[in-house]
């Protein structure tokens, strides 16, 4: 169990916690995990601020004012349900494409094809519609086979902003990072593949799931972490951070480049290896399925994929 009076101490370095939004008797409410995994320590915000989930907590302490208070409650993680941590984001998340070696070469006949060139130049950068954002065991709807059937997951460690800026240099970057989380970037590759733009087939209703909740930055090293994907209890991607072709740094300057970075804002930093497409032959998720991604130092997040009327 961590003490109350610890948590206190970790607020004024702001150091080693884990920020959770969740839903209690229909409040939302923001709070810390107890290093046992089973426990939340209740912040003491206002309705108000804790309706933006843990925004509230990043916004305050980008402003370097002293950080909320635990509200000396104690309740069990199993009595309430989680939310995203940022149930919605203020705008676009911001993904990167082929930023993964194995991932490049898997898709290097499909998606990723018209840039193999410059496999080392520039990240492919492309965004998802905050509304899409849903909790770490929410479903995720199916659009319905008029739209697409190719629905696709991708683990992926998200960065999380804390301190904003603008054309923030790779060396400073990592001071800019509050924190780290999981997203499933889920994508309809039949969508993706038809507009010059991945925008659309990256964003439909449901498609962002995120969670469990944030780690500070302090707490985990985003270079060097396993990512996994399993798919019905079939693991279908492993791979680490150490793999990535543009590190965390790198794409936080280039996505700062003339656009300034606000806190809270989201990176997620591209998929390994294994994803549905590139399987021989490709395969694609079904109603029912249960995709479950686990970070090390995170935890995980499971999502069951479902028709959007409810029937297979
Ligand atoms: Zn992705």
């Amino acid at each position: 169990m961590v003490d109350i009076g610890r948590i206190g101490f970790y607020w004024f370095t702001g150091g080693k916690l884990r920020y959770a939004t969740y839903c209690r008797h229909g409040e939302r409410g923001v709070g810390v995990v107890d290093t046992d995994g089973a426990t939340l320590h209740p912040l003491s915000l206002v309705a108000d601020a804790a309706r933006s989930g843990v925004l509230a907590v990043i916004e305050r302490a980008a402003t370097g004012a002293l950080p909320t208070a635990p509200s000396g409650e104690t309740i069990r993680l199993a009595d309430v349900v989680l939310e995203a941590p940022l149930p919605a984001p203020r705008r676009n998340v911001w993904c990167v494409g082929r930023n993964y070696h194995a991932h490049a070469k898997e898709l290097s006949a499909s998606v990723f094809k018209a840039n193999d060139a410059k496999p080392d130049g520039w990240p492919i950068v492309f965004t998802k519609v905050p509304e899409c954002v849903v909790g770490p065991h929410d479903d995720v709807r199916l659009p319905g086979a008029d739209v697409s059937v190719q629905i696709d997951y991708e683990a992926e460690l998200a960065v999380v902003i804390g301190k904003g800026g603008k054309n923030v240099s790779r060396a400073r970057a990592l001071e800019h990072v509050f924190g780290y989380t999981i997203v499933n970037d889920v994508t309809a590759r039949d969508v993706q593949m038809r507009h010059q733009q991945w925008d659309m087939g990256k964003s439909f209703d449901t498609f962002c799931p995120m969670g469990p909740w944030i780690v500070t930055a302090d707490e985990l090293d985003g270079a060097n972490t396993r990512v996994r994907c399993w798919v019905n209890g079939v693991l279908r991607q492993d791979g680490s951070t150490a793999d990535m072709i543009f590190d965390i740094a790198t794409l936080i300057e280039t996505v700062s480049r003339g656009i300034t970075l606000y806190p809270g804002d989201v990176i997620a930093t591209g998929t390994p290896a294994g994803v549905g497409m590139g399987l021989a032959p490709p395969s694609y998720l079904q109603h029912g399925d249960l995709v479950r991604i686990e970070i090390d130092g995170i935890g995980h997040i499971e999502n069951r994929f479902v028709a959007a009327d409810g029937a297979s």
